[in-house]
């Protein structure tokens, strides 16, 4: 008996901490295979500790695990494409763009080995699927956010990954990039990739995430978006919603029209 759609990620029992703070508590949660899931939260939620903890680089506590596919997540590392948040990356290392998108294919070789001629022909395929072959030898400090963005993407891409994980792709993009951005992700879902995205826009996450997840260290709720985000359960998720006008609070350019009457 087979599903229409099978779950590719599965996370039972994940509680991580650092020292003695604890980031995730006891979180279960299943992401459909070929869907776009958003991580909503609020700040310290616990939404990049989650894709972190996808890559393994956080242990998970007690008889938590993740699985991918029928596997334990460590050993399906390749299928993982990781986009971290936009200022852990170091704008100003000069390095071109295709050679960005050449370190997608670094997992794949042996220590030292050169680039082979499967390697380069990925990497050229990435730098066509995000349309930037014109940019490749430009140094990625030239490039404008989107740009630069999209050749993160194709980094992952040239990775052979199918599961992308994304943290805050949206933060700092201008309209347009966040629509050509919005346009990606479609077409990966279309061709059966899965992404997985911390996104601190509520409208945008409705608007393009088809499935969600809300976190405050604990799972509030996931499954289809608009399930997820009833405002019953962003109460929940963002304590009270009683912050909404104050600009410290953790809702940045969330109005509060993205709350249903
Ligand atoms: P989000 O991405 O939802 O903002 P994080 O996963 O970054 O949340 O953080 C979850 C919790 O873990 C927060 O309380 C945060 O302060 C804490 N935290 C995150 N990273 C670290 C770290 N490297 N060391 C200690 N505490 C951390
Ligand atoms: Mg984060």
């Amino acid at each position: 008996m087979s599903h229409p759609v099978h779950d590719i990620i599965r996370c039972s029992h994940v509680t991580v901490r650092y020292g003695a703070r604890l980031a995730l508590a006891d979180v279960t949660a299943s992401i459909p295979c070929g869907t776009a899931t958003a991580i909503l939260g609020p700040n310290g939620a616990g939404k990049s500790t989650l894709l972190r903890t996808l890559l393994g680089w956080h242990a998970i506590e007690n008889r938590g695990e993740i699985r991918i596919g029928d596997t334990h997540a460590h050993h399906q590392l390749p299928r993982l494409a990781y986009l971290p948040q936009r200022h852990a990356i170091d704008w100003d290392f000069p390095i071109t763009v295709r050679a960005v998108v050449a370190q997608g294919r670094y997992p794949s070789l042996r220590p030292w080995q050169r680039l082979r001629p499967s390697d380069h022909a990925a990497i050229e395929r990435a730098l066509g699927e995000l349309g930037i072959n014109d940019l490749a030898d430009r140094q990625i400090r030239m490039l404008s956010g989107g740009q630069q963005q999209r050749v993160f993407l194709a980094r992952a891409v040239a990775q052979g990954a199918d599961i992308f994980l994304l943290d805050e792709p949206f933060a700092g993009l201008d309209l347009y990039a966040t629509e050509e951005l919005t346009h990606i992700l479609r077409s990966w879902v279309a061709q059966g990739r899965t992404v997985l995205a911390a996104v601190h826009d509520l409208a945008l996450a409705r608007a393009h995430f088809s499935q969600g997840l809300l976190l405050n260290t604990r799972l509030v709720a996931s499954g289809l978006i608009a399930d997820v985000l009833t405002d019953e359960r962003i109460n929940e998720a963002f304590r009270g919603g009683r912050c909404l006008h104050d600009h410290a609070n953790p809702l940045r350019g969330v109005t509060t029209t993205d709350f249903p009457a």
